[in-house]
C-alpha cells in the first residue's frame, strides 16, 4: 500500500475553502475534477438510444387486454388473467432475445394477510449472464388490483379497505396500465435492449416482473429471502412502480422529471445508488431532472424495493413526478393515462444508470476485517488518512467528498490504482469521505461512505446508598 502524499493547493469551492490534494498517479490530471469518468461511452450512448417507446406501448397493450392480472384471479384462463398474462410475459422476454434466460420464480404462498387462499405465485425472470455472478435487478410488478369503488382515492381519503372487499374484486376489471404496468414494460424494454445491446456486462442482470406486490410485496419478498438465504451477491434493485403518467390527478403536468425514493439513513448503500444514478442520468439523459427524495417512499406507500432493503440488499423505487390517484388501484388504470415518451425518458435513465454500474467495478470495503473503519488523522493527527480493499478489475480509484450536513458530493479526486490516500490538513470531524472504484473504461462502482460506527453506550453503575 503506498500513501499518496498530496501537493497542499489552496482552493475555494461553494464559498469553503478548502485544502485540495492532486495525485502523484498516472490519472493526475491538470483539472482534478474532469476525468475519463465523464466521457460518454458510446455503448452506453447507442443503448439508450434503441430504448423505444413505441414497443412499450405495444407491450402495454397487451398486458391490460388481460382484464386483471391479480395475483388471486383465476389462472386457468389461456385469455384472462394472471395464468394467461405471466405466460405471455414469459413467451415475450423469450422471444426478444435469445441471449435471455427467461424462468418462472414461483413460490407456494399460505393463505395470510391479504392472500385469502393458498396460492401458486410467479414472478417472471430474465437473466443476462455476466462476467460476474453478482446481480443487478432492474424491476416491476406485473400484478394489477381493483380495490373497488374509488380505488386509491378512496385510501387516501380514509376510506375502508376490508379485507372482504379486495377478495370479492379479484376477477374484476383491474387493467394496471400504469400500475405497474409501465414498470413491467420498462422492465422487458430494457431486457431486450440490454441484451441485444452485444455489450459484455461485468455484471449480470435481472429483469423481473414480480406478482403479489399489491397483497403485500409477497413475491418480491419470496425471492429476496432466497436471495438472502442463498448469499447471492446483489449490487442493486433498480424498482419501477407509476413511472408512465406525466398528469397529475391536480391538473399538473411534468413530463421531464421522475422521483427516486431511497431509505436511508444517508450514507447506506441505497443513498449511494439514488446519487449514482443521478450523476449518470446527468450525462446521458440531461433532458430529464432526477429528484432525489430522501425518505424509503411516497408517504405511507410502498413497493418491492422494500423486500430487497429488507433482505440487505441496496435498492431504489423510481416514481413518476406527479400522480393521478384516481386511476389507480381501479378499473380506470387504462392505457389513455399512460404517457408513453414520458415512460420512455424514465426508461433511458434506468437503462444508462444500470448500464454503467453493470459495466463498473464492485465498490471498495472501507472496514477491515475486525469491523473498524479504515479512516483515521494520520499522519499529523490532523489529516484525512482513507484506506479501502483493493477491487478486482479496478485500474483507478474516486474519493469523494462533503460537508457534513450536505446530502450530495461537493468535491472529488481521481487517485490511481492504490488503496490508501491522505487528504492533507481536512479534518475526518468535519466531512463525509466516500470512495469508488475505476474500470480500465472510466465506469465508476457505487461510492463506499466511511461511516463512524455507533457507540454502544453502558449503563452507569451508581453507588448503592
Ligand atoms: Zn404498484
Amino acid at each position: 500500500m503506498i500513501a499518496v502524499r498530496p501537493r497542499r493547493t489552496l482552493r475555494t469551492v461553494c464559498h469553503v475553502t478548502v485544502v485540495s490534494a492532486f495525485a502523484l498517479a498516472a490519472f493526475a490530471p491538470a483539472n482534478a475534477q474532469r476525468t475519463a469518468t465523464n466521457d460518454l461511452d458510446p455503448r452506453i450512448q447507442k443503448l439508450v438510444a434503441a430504448v423505444s417507446a413505441t414497443r412499450m406501448k405495444e407491450l402495454d397493450t397487451k398486458l391490460v387486454s388481460f382484464g386483471t392480472r391479480s395475483t388471486l384471479s383465476d389462472a386457468t384462463s389461456t385469455t384472462r388473467g394472471a395464468g394467461a398474462a405471466r405466460q405471455w410475459i414469459f413467451d415475450e422476454l423469450k422471444r426478444s432475445s435469445a441471449k435471455l434466460k427467461v424462468t418462472f420464480d414461483t413460490h407456494q404462498i399460505a393463505q395470510q394477510g391479504r392472500i385469502t387462499r393458498n396460492v401458486e405465485l410467479r414472478n417472471v425472470m430474465a437473466v443476462l449472464p455476466g462476467k460476474s455472478p453478482r446481480r443487478i435487478y432492474i424491476t416491476g410488478h406485473y400484478d394489477s388490483v381493483n380495490l373497488g369503488a374509488g380505488g386509491q382515492t378512496a385510501l387516501n381519503a380514509g376510506g375502508a379497505n376490508p379485507q372482504g372487499n379486495r377478495d370479492a374484486n379479484n376477477d374484476n376489471e383491474a387493467p394496471g396500465a400504469n400500475d405497474d404496468g409501465s414498470g413491467t414494460v420498462l422492465t422487458m424494454e430494457l431486457a431486450r435492449v440490454f441484451a441485444e445491446s452485444g455489450i459484455e456486462f461485468d455484471a449480470t442482470l435481472v429483469f423481473m416482473c414480480w406478482a403479489g406486490e399489491e397483497q403485500g410485496l409477497i413475491g418480491s419478498m419470496a425471492h429476496a429471502q432466497q436471495l438472502a438465504a442463498d448469499k447471492v451477491v446483489v449490487d442493486a434493485d433498480f424498482n419501477n412502480d407509476i413511472v408512465g403518467n406525466s398528469t397529475g390527478g391536480n391538473g399538473q403536468v411534468d413530463g421531464k422529471s421522475v422521483r427516486i425514493y431511497s431509505l436511508g439513513p444517508e450514507d447506506n448503500a441505497n443513498r449511494a445508488l439514488a446519487r449514482y444514478i443521478e450523476r449518470v442520468a446527468a450525462l446521458y439523459v440531461p433532458s430529464h431532472r432526477i429528484r432525489l427524495m430522501a425518505r424509503e417512499d411516497r408517504f405511507g406507500r410502498g413497493s418491492d424495493h422494500s423486500s430487497f432493503t429488507a433482505n440487505t440488499f441496496p435498492a431504489i423505487v423510481f416514481r413518476e413526478a406527479n400522480e393521478n390517484f384516481a386511476r389507480q388501484h381501479s378499473d380506470q388504470d387504462k392505457l389513455e393515462g399512460v404517457d408513453f415518451q414520458y415512460l420512455a425518458q424514465n426508461a433511458r435513465v434506468n437503462a444508462a444508470s444500470a448500464a454503467s454500474l453493470a459495466l463498473a467495478p464492485q465498490s471498495p470495503k472501507v472496514m477491515n476485517e475486525r469491523g473498524a473503519v479504515m479512516l483515521t488523522r494520520n499522519p499529523s493527527g490532523y489529516d484525512s488518512n482513507l484506506q479501502w480493499t483493493a477491487v478486482p478489475s479496478a485500474v483507478a480509484y474516486r474519493i469523494y467528498w462533503r460537508d457534513t450536513w450536505s446530502n450530495s458530493w461537493e468535491h472529488t479526486q481521481i487517485v490511481g490504482n492504490v488503496t490508501q490516500f491522505v487528504l492533507s490538513g481536512l479534518s475526518i470531524d468535519d466531512w463525509v469521505f466516500g470512495v469508488a472504484a475505476v474500470s480500465a473504461d472510466g465506469h465508476e462502482s457505487l461510492v463506499t461512505s466511511y461511516v463512524s460506527p455507533t457507540r454502544k453506550m453502558t449503563e452507569i453503575k451508581l453507588v448503592k446508598p
